[in-house]
Formats: C-alpha cells, structure tokens, sequence
C-alpha cells in the first residue's frame, strides 16, 4: 500500500490522481471496507493526525449486513470562532467493481480489467475528502473546525449513515456530500422507498398422485404479479412530484418438478418524493396481491394466501430553498467557474439518513460518469473541480457568512415549530 511521500508544499493536481488511482483499485463492496479504511487512516497518520483524532464507530453492528468495519469520522481542530463544516463521502463500492485496474486515458481513469466496473461511484468522493486533508494539513492555514466522515454501507441502504452515532460528528453547522457526477450539480432532494417482501404459501403433495388437493404457491406468485402488472401498478405511476415507481425484482421458490409447490418468495420496492402518493400505491399494490392469490385454490376450495412485510428503507427528504449549505455550495460552484444546477435523485444517497439524522446536507459531483456499469470513468475535470469546490467550501469567508445567515434561518423556524405545537 502507497503512503504519501513526506509532506512539503501544497499538493499537485498529479499527486490528486495518485491518491484517488490508490483507492480506486482497493477492493471495498458494501461490509468489506476495512481495507479502504485503512488505507485512509494510514494516510492521515502519515500527514500528522493523532490516533485520538479517529474513530472507527461501530456502525457495523447495527447493520442488518453485518460488514467487517463500521464509519470512519476524522476530527480537524480549526479555530472554534468559526462554524464547522462536515463532510461525507461514502467509501463502498458495488460488487461489479472488485478487481479494477484503474488507468489514466486522456482526460479519464478507466479500469483496464474489462470484467469490471471502475469504483469511480464513490472513491472519487472519498478521494475529494482525502484531498481536502491533505491540502488544509499542509498549508497550515486557518481554518473552521472541520468533521471528514467515511461511511460504510451506502450502497446497501445507506445503513453506514443510517447507524452513526451523530454525536461524533460534532454538530456541524454546514455539511457537504461528495457522491455524484457532475461538479456543477447540486442535489437538494431524494425519493423514499418502502422494501416488501411477499410470502406465498400454498400446499405440497405429490404432483402426479394427488395434484388436485395441492395449492400452488407459483400460480399464486403469479398470479399476484400479473394481477399487479394488470392493474398499472408496475414501473412509472404518475408524473411530476407525485410519481411513485415499482418493481418487482426477486422471485425464489420451488424444489422439485414433481411437487405441487408450498412456497414463494417475491421481494418488490415501491419508491416515490411524496409519501401519501407512495403510501397509495404502497396500499394498492398489497391488496391487488391479496385478492389474486385468493383465486387460487385446491379441490376442497382452500386458498393460497400471501403475508406481505413491508418496511421503509429510507424516507424521502427535500431541502429548504434557503438551506444555509445550498447557498455556501453554489457560491463554492461559482468561484470555481461552473454554473450551478440544483436537481433531486430518484436513488437513495447516505443525505437521505443524514436529512432523517437532523444533519442537512447537499450532495455535490465528483466526477463519476456511468457508474454501477463495465464502462464507469472518472471524467478528471470534473473531479479537479470538486477538488476545488470542497476547497472554498472548508475556507472561504463568504461560506461562514453562508452559515450566519443559516442561523438566523433557523432560530426562526424553530420559533414557527413552537407556535405550531402551540
Ligand atoms: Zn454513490
């Protein structure tokens, strides 16, 4: 493993690709990313952080993935006048990307190993983080108290963020996530997605003796999944805020060709901005499973039946238009010569827990392009300039004054919730 050579001057644009060209070739799918980890913190030692100033948290054990590591969130002192700012970037690839061999080609990092994706989706993130390390801890200058959060897990439900511990984070008052493409796009906004996994249950017997006392969990499965599909419950509903999209992505069951089946399972999502348009279509799409099933049945007139668990994932968050980081972010977007486009995902991002946790925080690009493909990049503009965007967003004045204005945001809204409770 590369570690930074001796530290002297503020570091290259070249010595940025080094680092992100490192990381982007350590394996770390979702619950294995103990080998980024170290990495990261072998590099912050090497620049002068003391072991005190990391913390490993235990976000692992919460998980319902288990994973062999939990958060790494890396305190810098800075002077206390000022309002900390944290940034997060999650260090999790998908599995597609284990085995890349990243290599530069003009103004990209491809992976020469054709068989894999790049892992540009997130480590282009965590390089902006670890960049952003190396750069304040080198030019020594002043700077606010600034929190660097490495999440695990994100790609699995954002489960990394979703079980930190927020006191570590150190109650930032502005907070940035790097995980995207583009350096000019802002995300203010992100759907919520409720998860369903639906039990059919029918009755086993021998298919050829006696079929007709069998009930068949598969006709049933697809019964329901036709029913669903009929009923325009499936893929894009709607339009606008009020979309909700479907899918019905697992189906398991069946053992053997001479037995009525007993069993299936059919797990399906329901995703949408606003949660009673969600919730309708959540409701709809139980009942039209329930009824269809009911159809099916054996020779005395019993039904199959279906248990449907549902659970939500991940709720939906927007950001207030004045939010204190949108604004620090746009004028961090400006300086540095782009135009500023706010836009809102369809995916879960880890801003979505961050959002539940009490933290706003606008997710910025950092140069990935087709990411969760064979042909992923990092496009290196794009990637240079979120360099410098983080830059600004950790020193600028005009950004602590961003905050100034978040403050007084703030005290008023909580004085709107008081009355509203009132
Ligand atoms: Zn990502």
């Amino acid at each position: 493993m590369q570690v930074l050579p001796p530290i002297s001057g503020i570091s290259s644009a070249e010595q940025s690709i080094e680092l992100l060209k490192d990381l982007l070739a350590i394996p770390g799918p979702s619950g294995q990313e103990g080998r980024v980890i170290e990495y990261l913190k072998c590099v912050l030692h090497s620049l002068g952080i003391p072991e005190s100033a990391m913390v490993v948290d235990d976000a692992n054990k919460s998980s319902p993935f288990g994973g062999e590591v939990g958060n790494l969130i890396v305190d810098l002192p800075g002077d206390l006048r000022l309002p900390r700012r944290l940034f997060v970037a999650h260090c999790d690839t998908v599995p597609l990307c284990v085995g890349s061999q990243p290599v530069r080609d003009g103004r990209y990092i491809v992976s020469a190993n054709p068989a894999t994706g790049l892992g540009a989706d997130n480590r282009t993130g965590v390089a902006v983080l670890l960049n952003l390390a190396v750069d304040l801890l080198r030019t020594k200058g002043k700077h606010p108290p600034i929190t660097l959060f490495w999440t695990v897990q994100e790609e699995v439900g954002m489960q990394g963020v979703r079980f930190v511990n927020t006191q570590h984070l150190r109650n930032p008052k502005l907070a940035f996530n790097f995980d995207g493409g583009r350096a000019g796009k802002l995300t203010v906004g992100a759907t919520g997605c409720y998860r369903m996994t639906m039990k059919f249950t029918g009755k086993a017997v021998h298919a050829a003796l006696r079929p007709e006392e069998g009930i068949n969990a598969i006709t049933a499965a697809a019964m329901a999944v036709h029913a669903i599909h009929a009923a325009g419950m499936l893929g894009r509903i709607g339009s606008g805020n009020e979309a909700v999209t479907t899918n019905i992505g697992v189906v398991e069951g069946g053992n053997a060709v001479n037995v009525v089946p007993d069993r299936v399972i059919v797990r399906a999502e329901v995703r949408g901005h606003d949660p009673v348009a969600r919730q309708h279509i959540l409701n709809h799409f139980c009942q039209t499973a329930q009824d269809a099933v009911c159809l099916i049945r054996n020779a005395t007139g019993e039904p199959a039946t279906v248990h449907i668990d549902s659970h939500l994932d991940y709720e939906a968050f927007r950001l207030d238009a004045n939010e204190p980081c949108i604004i620090a972010a746009e004028d961090a977007i400006r300086a540095t010569g782009l135009v500023p486009i706010r836009a809102i995902t369809g995916g879960g991002i880890d801003a979505n827990w961050m959002y539940a946790n009490g933290i706003p925080v606008v997710s910025l690009g950092a140069g990935q392009v087709d990411g969760h493909t064979f042909t992923e990049r990092v496009d290196l503009a794009e990637f240079e300039a979120a360099l410098h965007i983080a830059n600004y967003l950790a020193v600028s004045e005009n950004v602590s004054n961003c905050c100034e204005v978040g403050n007084n945001l703030y005290r008023e809204r909580r004085h709107e919730r008081h009355d509203d409770a009132d």
